[in-house]
């Protein structure tokens, strides 16, 4: 591969242009094998955050055992998913979450809600699998539909970032949908297979086991899709049930948008989860005195290896393009603090195979207790009940 070479969308971030690593250098930059250990468990708490996938980033990074990025909070006999990275279906049994020992009654049978912080494919790219295979994995329950929540229609393309030429516009009579219409042309595409699941086998149709909704934003602060960073704004309310209240905000990660936090309320605390951002007001105040943060990090060491000492003014572009729309691990700890948050969990890893020796340095800066996330790991909401 010639040095030169085109990588698009680089990670989770922004698309860049950039020069890619060689074979050489990417087995440097992996350096030791990310080390495992037995899931963090949280026996005894009625209210838990499960960390699903932790990886951030579209890569399936080599030498890493962390999946897509995706978590359950789980509140009392039910939970919710926060963003569908790849892997949620294998990893919600894996959790133990719902009734995850039967071959078709689970684990969905207590799937309560699914919130997507914004739409790049990381993600959501299981989000077709946990709604489709869903069917034979424990939907249909009781009490449908399910609520699929997440940001509405960018409403504009993004700006063209680099040289000439202009790609062309996938999707131009729509190109860039939220997430109600996202679901419902992943129902077109997948409506064979509905059908046939409907007229053979009984099973519901999509209107009857989703209710996709976009989150309502102030018009003000949505005006200007490429007006970023995103407007200071107060949290406004996403969803509430009699378990849990979720408000959230618009969060940098330019040029997605919108680009969403969330903030879940329940009766034994709260747990925040900043999406992808770079460090953000809007987060912190979103996040004031939560009792867990689930924030996004990224090692800077890794983009810069790409684009290695000298740069090109160019190169110098790509690399902050990229790093304008992540919180670095030097970053993190600092916004933690000043939330006052109590407990700082860090998942959505880039890159996803990086040993704790590196993210372990977001400690400085921050006084509450630091988690490095890894899959699968529980962390306890509020006392232990039982
Ligand atoms: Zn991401």
């Amino acid at each position: 591969m010639s040095r030169r070479s085109l990588i698009a969308t680089l990670t989770a971030g922004a698309g860049a242009v950039a020069v890619g690593a060689t074979p050489a250098q990417a087995r440097e930059n992996a350096q030791e094998p990310e080390a495992s250990r037995a899931p963090l468990r949280a026996d005894g708490h009625t209210t838990r955050l499960v960390l699903l996938g932790t990886a951030g980033g579209p890569p399936w990074w080599p030498n890493s055992n962390r999946e897509g990025i995706s978590s359950a909070l789980v509140v009392g006999d039910r939970y919710y998913v926060i963003d569908a990275g790849d892997g949620v279906g294998r990893q919600l049994r894996k959790a133990r979450l719902g009734s995850w020992q039967n071959d078709l009654g689970g684990p969905l049978d207590k799937l309560a809600g699914v919130f997507l912080t914004h739409l790049h494919s990381d993600h959501i790219v299981d989000l077709n699998n946990l709604l489709t295979e869903g069917l034979s994995n424990g939907i249909p329950r009781a009490d449908l539909p399910i609520p699929l929540i997440g940001p509405g229609n960018r409403g504009a393309l993004p700006p063209l970032f680099g040289p000439d030429p202009t790609p062309p516009v996938v999707a131009p009579e729509n190109p860039t949908p939220g997430t109600r219409e996202m679901w419902e042309a992943m129902v077109r595409a997948y409506a064979t297979d509905f059908n046939d699941r409907a007229r053979d086998s009984r099973k519901p149709v999509p209107d009857q086991f989703v209710d996709a909704r976009d989150i309502v934003l102030p018009s003000w602060a949505t005006d200007d899709p490429n007006g970023a960073p995103a407007p200071d704004m107060a949290p406004v309310p996403v969803y509430e049930d009699d378990h849990i209240r979720v408000t959230g905000t618009l969060v940098d990660h330019a040029p997605v948008f919108p680009a969403l936090a969330y903030r879940f309320d329940t009766e034994d605390g709260s747990v925040v989860f900043s999406g992808d951002t770079a460090p953000c007001d809007n987060l912190v105040r979103l996040a004031r005195d939560a009792d867990v943060l689930v924030h996004e990090v990224i090692d800077r060491t890794w983009p810069e290896s790409m684009f290695p000492e000298p740069r090109t003014p160019a190169q110098e572009a790509s690399l902050h393009h990229l790093l304008n729309a992540h919180t670095t691990v030097e970053d993190v700890g600092p916004v933690a603090e000043r939330a006052g948050v109590r407990t700082l969990v860090l998942s959505h890893l880039v890159p996803g195979n990086r040993p704790d020796s590196v993210w372990r340095e977001a400690r400085h800066g921050f006084s509450g207790r630091l988690l490095i996330g890894h899959d699968l790991d529980e962390v306890g909401i509020g006392e232990r009940r039982r």
